[in-house]
């Protein structure tokens, strides 16, 4: 856990920098740090309330989607969240209604956990469909050969779908004499 400690925070705007080593990242199923991460962002001090401004930046490792094959993403996230200590003597339905704000994210024990924050701009910066190219072939759907890579012998449906009629018949043509 990377812990930011609120206390040591005792001005109205204070700059904050570091660079993690990858491994201080736990693994994820979707993706692994690949560089190590710089974070830098300016903290805004209001009271009990702190705004972070900044952005992360490192180099993701993601499987292709069509290949399966690892390949590395650059990163660079900026954000712009407020925190607020949670808030602990309101009622249920008061407490909800915050919760819904998804500007504003709550603290603990006076302790920010950047490394929540962080895997949470990776997941953002994470594209719907990662290809580890445009053109990536992806995988034989028979025996599994890495397309990019190599060929294989398999018969793959490459026809335009509007002849599969006319290759029915002529198949059947076949079987029939
Ligand atoms: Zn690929
Ligand atoms: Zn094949």
């Amino acid at each position: 856990m990377l812990l930011l400690n609120l206390n040591t925070i005792r001005t109205a705007q204070e700059r904050f920098e570091q660079v993690y080593p990858p491994e201080q990242f736990e693994q994820d199923e979707d993706f692994t740090v690949a560089a190590p991460v710089t974070l830098a962002f300016d903290i805004f001090k209001d009271k009990k309330q702190f705004r972070l401004v900044g952005r992360v930046r490192t180099t993701l490792e993601l499987p292709c989607g069509r290949c399966l094959e690892p390949f590395a993403m650059d990163v660079d996230a900026q954000f712009d969240l407020r925190y607020q200590p949670h808030a602990e003597n309101t009622g249920e339905g008061e407490r909800e209604i915050e919760e819904d704000d998804l500007t504003t994210a709550f603290y603990e024990r006076d302790e920010i956990d950047l490394g929540h924050l962080m895997g949470e701009q990776f997941y953002l910066s994470l594209p719907m469909k990662p290809l580890c190219s445009d053109a990536c072939h992806g995988l034989c759907p028979v025996c599994g050969t890495n397309l990019n890579r190599g060929t294989c012998e398999c018969k793959r449906d490459w026809e335009d779908p509007r002849l599969k009629p006319l290759k029915a018949l002529q198949d059947q043509d076949h079987k029939g004499h």
